[in-house]
């Protein structure tokens, strides 16, 4: 039962990251395998195949179809092994709550545990567990997710598991107050205890002026502590509901065994007529002054630097200047043989660490992101200070084709690697379907990639990186002087 901001596109472009890189990662985003369990690099050693293979069209094995009622239904096919993945999503997040009620659509996630009339509390995990099986739940700002891998004969029990508590949960107040203080524990597990997380809540707190996603998923103490069963019910009421939901299989099954079990499960499930038309989402007025921000905590072992701009998302029918930042990201800080990682940690020496980061698969406005982790001896102001010329220098100099094409050349192939793991696949369409995208999205997301040239990287690069958008932030220990 996991919160948090997912970087798949990360990882998934990083193929070959070495050992003290994903321990970097780690240390400034907290991508561990226990902090996000389905979204951990899943990647593993690719099986040997040629850049024939690589250059290949890669189709998805993927059916879509929707039901009377309007759940969205995905199929991505997968014999090799007789298992399933069974996952529904729902197109509510963190940041569709209710000012006030920070960390509802988390908490709501936990509760959905609690049980039914028909499942007492705690026995849905336990049948999937009897059936040697796993489940699990996440919450991020644009949805809520919940999934069990089981034997592919047990997917019609999980789907009727699954909409029994899409519409007959139960929640007696002593289980709610029970939960309230798992998820207060949560927070200061994964939040409290570690001050890179405390930092970047404050980074992205301070990079929203008015869009919820300046909230954290978890929520913040105070409002947390306030959560009612009332609260729960009505935002479980208002947005558990077929018409909000995708529901996404995959592995060994066909699509039509998945309707036939869909519409007697699921199916019966009259839509929600009161759904909102449309997600009611506060918009962030024009950005027009730098922020900074130092955090200070005795408990940082490693000070460093980062840079967050306010930064379009992927859009339907318009994803290029989302796949040009993408792009921009690999470019500039996706590894090793990046410019920045050229630029300060061999050239010039004043980072041991340097990083660029851009997830375009949002709702609403996005970030993208800088990290840089300077070399003993240099401080937070020098290593900002050879950040930002090294980016000066890029800009003007353009775009190295040849780096460009062998980037796009190892995203075609991580594309193909990416077919072995049907999971992943199913986990990109159901977080796409909720983000506001489309299958058709989805499917061409990699020509848009391919597409993109290096003038165009180069100015969405200069419509982003601008000072007015940006949060700088300084994570620092407690005896570090304050720049300025
Ligand atoms: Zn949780």
């Amino acid at each position: 039962m996991t919160f948090g901001i997912s970087l798949p596109e990360i990882t998934a472009a990083v193929t070959r990251r070495s050992l003290s890189r994903s321990l970097v990662l780690a240390l400034v985003f907290g991508l561990s395998a226990q902090a996000s369990p389905l979204w951990a690099d899943q990647s593993g050693t690719p099986t040997a195949r040629g850049t024939t293979a690589a250059a290949a069209a890669v189709i998805d094995p993927v059916t879509t179809f929707t039901l009377d009622n309007g759940m969205q239904v995905v199929v991505v096919e997968d014999h090799r092994a007789p298992v399933v993945q069974h996952m529904v999503w729902y197109r509510v997040g963190s940041a569709d709550e209710m000012p006030g009620k920070g960390g509802l659509a988390h908490f709501l996630e936990h509760l959905m545990f609690k049980g039914t009339d028909t499942l007492a509390p705690g026995e849905l995990s336990a049948v999937v567990a009897r059936n040697g099986g796993q489940d699990n739940a996440f919450t991020s700002y644009d949805y809520t997710a919940y999934f069990q891998r089981v034997a592919a004969d047990r997917l019609e029990l999980m789907m009727q598991m699954e909409s029994d508590r899409m519409r007959n949960l139960r929640l007696p107040e002593d289980a709610v107050a029970t939960e309230r203080q798992v998820i207060l524990e949560e927070r200061n597990q994964r939040t409290e205890n570690d001050p890179s997380a405390l930092f970047r809540e404050q980074m992205r707190a301070m990079q929203y002026l008015n869009h919820r996603y300046g909230q954290p998923i978890i929520g913040w103490r105070h409002e947390m502590e306030g959560l009612t069963r009332e609260d729960a019910l009505a935002f479980y009421k208002l947005h558990y509901a077929p018409n909000n939901a995708v529901l996404v299989v995959t592995g060994d099954v066909t699509p039509d065994e998945v309707r036939a079990l869909a519409e007697t499960t699921y199916g019966v499930i009259p839509a929600n007529p009161e759904l909102p038309e449309h997600r009611n989402r506060s918009v962030e007025p024009p950005q027009t002054a730098a922020r900074r921000l130092s955090f200070r905590d005795p408990r940082v072992a490693q000070p460093y630097m980062q840079r967050s701009y306010l930064a379009p998302e992927r859009n339907p029918g318009a994803q290029e200047q989302a796949a040009a930042l993408f792009l921009l990201a690999q470019l500039l800080g996706g590894g090793n043989t990046s410019y920045l990682a050229n630029a300060l940690q061999f050239d010039q020496q004043v980072a041991v660490f340097t990083g660029a980061y851009y997830s375009g698969t949002s709702l609403d406005p996005s970030t993208f992101d800088f990290v840089v982790v300077p070399a003993e001896g240099v401080t937070l102001e020098q290593a900002e200070a050879a950040m930002d010329q090294s980016v000066a220098q890029f800009l003007e100099a353009g775009v190295d084709q040849a780096q460009l094409a062998r980037i796009k050349l190892q995203l075609r192939a991580s594309e193909v690697y990416e077919r072995d793991d049907v999971d992943r696949i199913g986990n990109r369409y159901g977080r796409a379907l909720t983000s506001g995208l489309t299958i058709e999205d989805v499917r061409d997301w990699s020509r848009v990639l391919q597409s993109i040239t290096g003038d165009e990287i180069i100015a969405v690069a200069r419509s982003v990186l601008r000072p007015e958008v940006s949060v700088t932030g300084y994570l620092m220990r407690q005896d570090e002087e304050a720049p300025q």
